[in-house]
């Protein structure tokens, strides 16, 4: 299993519904323990080239393994919080997002679940979310923002571009070095959210 570094096409792909086989059984089990080596809090198909509607999850409360989810509802309260990706290591920037939705999404073993989530397990769940839709979390940042992190973006294309992937360890050696804040220190992403939630009133977006 290898990490699919930004610029490579299947991060940019809408992802297909999948059928619970025991291949995707396996492969769900198996992406737990390579989300973990590379420090991370969530893994969506698209990352490991599959273009699948498919993720894990650990937010710290626990493990989650998503079968063709859906956001049924945001909440209207959005807040800003950290976000960095597996894909994009190096890049760290804050992400406006409503802190609680409304989820549904099948489990391994074919339940329906429903759920409400709030700060950042409703936080991980639309950063992967979002990778089933071909969207990363720098599509999200306004225009300043984006030119910020355009320089780091461009050298991450031309690595994927020469067909570089990464290992669970190469991608957390990369963002350990950082001196940003990050997004798999679960509680500072927590008092990140804290700190932004008292001027954060505003409705949800288009979402
Ligand atoms: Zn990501």
């Amino acid at each position: 299993m290898k990490i699919r570094i930004y610029g490579d096409k299947v991060l940019a792909e809408t992802a297909k519904p999948v059928e619970i086989t025991p291949e995707l059984v396996k492969l769900l089990d198996e992406m737990v323990p390579f989300m973990r080596n590379a420090r991370g809090v969530g893994l969506a198909a698209p990352q490991i080239g599959i273009s699948g509607r498919f993720f894990v999850m650990d937010a710290g409360d626990k493990v989650r393994k998503v079968i063709n989810p859906e956001i049924v509802s945001f909440g209207s309260n959005q807040i800003e919080m950290d976000e960095g990706c597996l894909s994009l290591p190096g890049v760290h920037r804050k992400v406006r997002r409503p802190k609680k939705i409304n989820v549904r999404y099948t489990s391994e073993t074919g339940e329906v679940i429903e759920e409400e989530l709030k700060n950042l397990p409703a936080r991980v769940f639309q950063h992967e979310f979002d990778h089933l839709n071909g969207t990363v979390f720098t599509d999200r940042l306004g225009p300043i923002q984006k030119k910020m992190v355009s320089g780091e973006l461009e050298r991450l294309r031309r690595r994927s571009e020469e067909g570089e992937t990464l290992s669970a360890d190469e991608s957390y050696a990369i963002r350990s070095s950082e001196s940003f804040p990050d997004y798999i220190k679960v509680a500072s992403a927590e008092d990140s959210a804290k700190v932004s939630e008292k001027d954060s009133s505003e409705p949800a977006n288009k979402e």
